[in-house]
């Protein structure tokens, strides 16, 4: 280790104040450089990228085309505010989005994190029943689901529901319509997975009936939710929670933050169930992993509820300075084509059979209460009895230590408390899986005997 690297791991153990980390107990890794599914720190040691830079890298580090794209954008211009005016190539990339995205989405609110493409969507929908032609005023709550995760700001945090991250904010947020999460391992008492569908959709249903004339929208991670713990729903409760939806009155939010451009198998998780919701926030993987970029689309519905002039007030008075950034865009769009040109959702069906098979390997574990998978995402979730379901005690950090351990390997992965993750860019190949689901395997027989 250089004097160098040492200087810059105190200095960020010392000054940067880390994401979702405990400081006192941070150990620095540096990453210099990456290649394709390889990281490399400053010291030279390779990690394969396990979680796709926390969820958001598609076509691995690096790639020719993205690099290219972003090199060509900074040849004209690096920025140009959204506020009022544009640049060409956030225009094209807004209307490859309309295009791939589910039918009747048909306009793009830029922001630059996921956590404020939910606040976009949230704002637009309670905007709309006060603005549309028979305007709803009294439509004023959310519907969201347990254990959901939208992101970090007040208003996602809001409807969030993961306890660990969420509970200190308790008084300064919004309330909320809670629905239970459509969760298949854990079933309440009595229910058995056959019905699961069915009885969280009439759970649902019943909120609804109660609660709709006050609901402006309700909030939906796509077939998993993902910060819960890779909660898997069951298949038809995407499509029952659109007809729901519908019959309500209520208006639909997608959170495809984590699940968007191709992370199950398709472009969009909703296409699972051919669903169309009314909006659909997107962000991870939208610039490729590369810079930070989100969207909120909308329906033309929804957009022309705030249409009129300027001293209507009918104005969405919200924006990001960096919103639409070209550069973002660019390698956004740069991601599209390779995604057309590299047949990536076609390569990728051998990778999901790959993965589904060393998880049902690992799932035979005495301590792997279960194992869940949709597409290249998927949770190895860690119990202390399988019988039971009994969880590890959280202070344990039981999915940290198998974490750590395949870090030492040489796969860079990171848990949600006792549930770990695999999410490899897209590009991973077939060896570079097999070696990150081994090193997890080895990891969970040293740390769960
Ligand atoms: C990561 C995530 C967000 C928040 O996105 P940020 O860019 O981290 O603000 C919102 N929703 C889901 C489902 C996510 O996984």
């Amino acid at each position: 280790m250089s004097a160098e690297s040492e200087q810059l791991r105190r200095w960020d153990r010392e000054l940067v104040w880390h994401a979702f980390t405990q400081m006192s107990e941070y150990e620095p890794l540096l990453i210099e450089r990456a290649e394709g599914c390889t990281l490399v720190d400053v010291d030279g040691r390779e990690y394969l990228d396990g979680v796709s830079s926390l969820w958001c890298n598609v076509h691995g580090h690096r790639h020719p085309r993205l690099d290219a794209a972003l090199v060509e954008q900074m040849r004209q211009v690096a920025h140009v505010t959204s506020l009022g005016m544009s640049n060409p190539t956030t225009v094209r990339f807004a209307k490859r989005l309309v295009d791939i995205t589910p039918a009747g989405l048909d306009h793009v609110f830029f922001s630059s994190d996921g956590s404020s493409a939910i606040e976009v969507a949230l704002k637009m929908a309670y905007q709309y029943w006060h603005q549309r032609d028979d305007p709803r005023p009294d439509k004023t709550k959310y519907v969201a689901f347990g254990n959901a995760y939208h992101g970090d700001t007040m208003g996602s945090v809001s409807v969030g529901g993961v306890m660990r991250f969420h509970e200190m904010f308790a008084s300064l947020l919004f309330d909320v319509v809670r629905a239970p999460s459509p969760d298949q391992y854990r079933l309440p008492p009595g229910r058995s997975e056959e019905s699961a569908c069915a009885d969280y959709l009439q759970d649902l249903e019943t909120l609804l009936q109660q609660h709709s004339g006050q609901v402006a929208a309700l909030i939906i991670e796509p077939l998993m939710q993902g910060a819960a713990g890779m909660v898997k729903h069951p298949a038809g409760f995407l499509s029952g929670v659109r007809e729901l939806t519908r019959r309500h009155d209520v208006l639909m939010i997608a959170d495809e933050v984590a699940v968007g451009f191709g992370r199950t198998g398709r472009m969009f998780a909703c296409e699972h169930e051919r669903v169309a919701p009314d909006l659909m926030c997107l962000a991870k993987g939208i610039s490729g992993g590369y810079l930070p970029m989100s969207a909120t689309l909308a329906t033309t519905e929804i957009w022309n509820a705030f249409l009129g002039t300027y001293a209507e007030s009918k104005t969405l008075f919200h924006g990001h300075t960096y919103g639409g950034n070209p550069l973002a865009a660019a390698v956004g769009l740069a991601s599209l084509e390779v995604f057309d040109d590299e047949r990536v959702l076609e390569k990728l069906v051998p990778k999901i059979e790959r993965l589904g098979q060393h998880l049902a390997r690992i799932g035979q574990h005495p301590h792997v209460g279960d194992v869940r998978q949709c597409g290249l995402m998927a949770g190895i979730e860690l119990v202390q009895d399988r019988e039971t379901k009994e969880a590890y005690p959280w202070e344990e950090q039981r999915g940290k230590q198998v974490c750590e351990l395949a870090i030492r390997d040489g796969v860079w992965v990171r848990p949600l408390a006792n549930v770990v993750v695999v999410m490899p860019p897209l590009s991973v190949t077939l060896e570079e899986l097999d070696r990150i689901c081994l090193a997890i395997e080895a990891g969970i027989a040293q740390v769960c005997p």
